[in-house]
């Protein structure tokens, strides 16, 4: 069974185990399909007791990994913390708050056109009733879209802001493209992508909705400058598994061009 496991395929995945095509091969998720529901449940002593176990399993290992390395984990433990680069920490204020302005827009569109998605609903729901063709590749594709902008809503901030704060750990690695940040990078930039893309489905089937999109549109946009700017190596990062077998990729690629 070892054997079949990528190493480290979850460490630059979107976590978005339902379309993922590695569930069989991933550590992560074969070890958290092993949890009682009881254990997936934080209000449930199980969900702590499990976090325990994780937690000192890791500990474990960073610790052999370290006196492998011949690092004493004491001696570590009496050096000063090292000072935060003040330029870092600014930037990733200032991107944090660009990816939470995002992320409380998108939240605004699904929340002020709510009434509009329901009218759209009784719309088709009259098409069916009638007996009117209806195109339902077309409107399971819209569907599809909106799951796709949702997902990446806020994992977008949550990687910028690791891929930001990893830039101070850069010189830790022999190879700096395949360097933590610039792995964070490249999983937020193709999240982008693909929100953009979908957000062009969207688009398209809604075009009295069209400039409110183009305003969201911009936002993602702007953020993927600014980060093909900070990281101009992320398409380098060797993600494991996905950039070794691509075509086994089921997710849909929104691609507007
Ligand atoms: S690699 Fe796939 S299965 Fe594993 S955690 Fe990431 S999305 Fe989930």
């Amino acid at each position: 069974m070892e054997e079949h496991f990528i190493p480290g395929v979850h460490n630059y995945c979107d976590r978005w185990c339902d379309r993922c095509p590695f569930t069989a091969r991933c550590r992560v998720y074969v070890s958290e399909q092993e949890f009682s529901e009881d254990a997936k449940d934080p209000a449930d002593p199980a969900f702590w007791q499990n976090i325990k176990k994780n937690f000192e399993g890791v500990l474990e290992m960073l610790n052999k990994m370290m006196a492998e390395m011949g690092i004493d984990p004491e001696e570590m433990d009496k050096l000063p913390a090292p000072k935060p680069d003040p330029d870092i920490q600014a930037l990733e204020i200032a991107m944090r708050e660009k990816t939470a302005r995002y992320a409380n827009a998108v939240d605004d569109f699904f929340r002020g056109n709510a009434p509009y998605f329901e009218e759209k609903g009784e719309e088709l729901e009259a098409q069916i009733q009638d007996g009117r063709p209806v195109d339902v590749e077309k409107w399971q594709f819209f569907q599809d879209a909106v799951d796709v902008i949702r997902w990446y809503q806020y994992f977008i901030s949550a990687k910028i802001h690791r891929a930001v704060n990893s830039m101070e750990h850069l010189e830790e690695f022999d190879d700096p493209k395949q360097s933590d940040s610039n792995g964070s990078a490249k999983v937020v930039i193709i999240a982008i992508e693909r929100s953009l893309g979908a957000w062009e489905v969207l688009s398209r089937q809604l075009p009295e909705k069209h400039a409110e999109i183009v305003g969201l549109q911009r936002q993602l946009q702007y953020l993927h400058t600014e980060l093909c700017r900070l990281f101009p190596d992320w398409n380098a990062f060797h993600r494991p598994g996905f950039d070794d077998e691509p075509g086994q990729t089921m997710r849909l690629d929104f691609n507007p061009n």
